[in-house]
């Protein structure tokens, strides 16, 4: 069942929305070679308390055979795709590291994630983040009144192509987002436009588009929860909350609604 919010509803996930958005720029500020994905976690989850929200990260279990998370970040690197487990390990000069947040405030919910470089990175990092962010900034763009969802699956995809031979994973995807973190409907980062539901007034996405550099296909770790890719190949990954107004795409995880990114991809942002 989709969950359609009323006005004063998407207010409050606006609020939520923002402490994952100050969070992740925290975060992204506090990366630099010799810090530990631990250390950004433990970062995480005191700036989301000393907001009065909580981490929806921790303790989270999907099902009763998959261990409970135990950080209040993703923390993935290089390779790893997405639900990577923060903890020792230390970031390199020149890795990237996907860190993946969500927060709950009031009993509203907001997700975002960034993926940022450590130190100086390699020309291919840094335009395999490119590509993935601006094919989030498409997927948003398109989050518009009486469009159909898989105009943002296109969009994010169309997007990515455009920009080179980068594998578009499949097996993940974006999602409806409101009371719980993970509602319907499944978002896939890849298709063809005009199907699926209506995009309705108080319909709120989560758009995160996970490129690679090399093969679409990943693998679970034995820790029961980190995804990476098969081949070995780099991955990026970025996520965005959108609320679909009347009054165009409001992005609640960004700073500023999304007015910046929109506006260069010629759409006006809800604020
Ligand atoms: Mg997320
Ligand atoms: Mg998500």
């Amino acid at each position: 069942m989709i969950q359609i919010k009323t006005d004063d509803e998407i207010v409050l996930m606006r609020a939520a929305g923002l402490v994952v958005g100050r969070t992740l720029e925290a975060l992204a500020a506090a990366v630099a070679p010799g810090v530990t994905t631990g250390e950004l976690d433990a970062l995480a989850e005191s700036t989301i308390r000393s907001a009065g929200a909580v981490p929806s990260f921790l303790g989270y279990r999907p099902h009763p055979s998959i261990p409970p998370f135990p950080g209040s970040i993703c923390a993935s690197v290089n390779d790893e795709i997405v639900h990577g487990i923060p903890g020792q390990r230390v970031l390199r000069d020149g890795d990237i590291v996907s860190i993946d947040c969500g927060a709950i405030l009031a009993g509203w919910h907001g997700d975002a994630a960034v993926t940022v470089g450590v130190g100086t990175v390699s020309e291919m990092a840094r335009e395999l983040m490119r590509v993935t962010e601006t094919s989030m900034w498409h997927g948003l763009a398109a989050a518009r009144l009486g469009g159909r969802l898989t105009d943002i699956s296109h969009a994010v995809e169309s997007y990515a192509r455009s920009q080179g031979d980068y594998g578009v994973v499949e097996e993940y995807g974006g999602h409806g987002i409101g009371t719980e973190m993970h509602q319907e409907p499944h978002l896939l980062n890849y298709g063809r436009p005009g199907r699926g539901p209506t995009l309705r007034k108080g319909l709120a996405l989560a758009v995160e588009p996970m490129l690679t550099t090399g093969s679409r296909h990943t693998q679970e770790l034995d820790d029961g929860w980190t995804v990476s890719t098969v081949d070995g190949g780099l991955s990026a990954h970025f996520e965005h909350t959108v609320a679909v107004t009347e009054r165009g795409p409001w992005v609640l995880t960004a700073l500023d609604g999304g007015a910046q990114r929109l506006a260069a991809l010629g759409v006006t942002a809800a604020t």
